[in-house]
């Protein structure tokens, strides 16, 4: 499993599976999930009402990941997961490696072979950049050995300095 970086936008990446920095709700929000909503149309938010309706009434859990079509993004899938909100009081570290785990685990089970992350929990819910990427590369890198069909983990960084965190972190 190779293990890349690129500086730019999520929506536009061309692989099996985005993953998407969703909130428990699954019906969209800022960030990632709205460019997601945005660019991918319709379709994503009625598939994810159907979650909401069926096997996720309560929404999803945090540290979990469910997919559904990716609408019109260039790619087959859309994995959803909910990070945690940053925390200094309490360390939710697992639950944010879970996330990447867990999104891994649901696009072997797809079939997927190249998966691409956002910084998932470093906007809206505030986790310091330099601490997500060492939890995120940890967590990929322990899940390889698990996961089969995956070929290529794309990080999809929005700027530079997150870039160089990252790059950083993968020496
Ligand atoms: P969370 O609610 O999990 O914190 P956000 O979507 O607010 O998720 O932010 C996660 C990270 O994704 C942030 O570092 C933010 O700068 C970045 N980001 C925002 N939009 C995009 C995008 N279109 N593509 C890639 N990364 C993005």
């Amino acid at each position: 499993m190779d293990i890349t970086l690129v500086k730019g936008d999520i929506t536009a990446q061309a692989v099996d599976a985005v993953v998407n920095a969703a909130n428990s709700s699954l019906m969209g929000g800022g960030g990632v999930d709205g460019a997601i909503h945005r660019r991918g149309g319709p379709d994503i938010l009625r598939a994810c009402r159907e979650l909401r309706a069926g096997r996720y009434g309560r929404g999803l859990p945090t540290g979990l990941a469910v997919a559904t079509t990716a609408g019109l993004l260039p790619a087959r899938w859309v994995i959803h997961t909910v990070g945690p909100v940053h925390s200094a009081a309490e360390d939710r570290s697992h639950l944010l490696a879970s996330c990447y785990r867990e999104s891994l685990r649901v696009a072997d089970e797809l079939e997927a072979a190249t998966v691409a992350f956002p910084a998932v929990s470093t906007g809206i819910y505030g986790w310091p950049m330099d601490d997500a990427a060492r939890i995120a590369v940890a967590a990929v890198r322990a899940a390889e050995r698990s996961v089969t069909s995956v070929t290529e983990v794309r990080f999809v960084l929005f700027d530079s300095a997150a870039y160089e965190v990252f790059a950083a972190r993968l020496g």
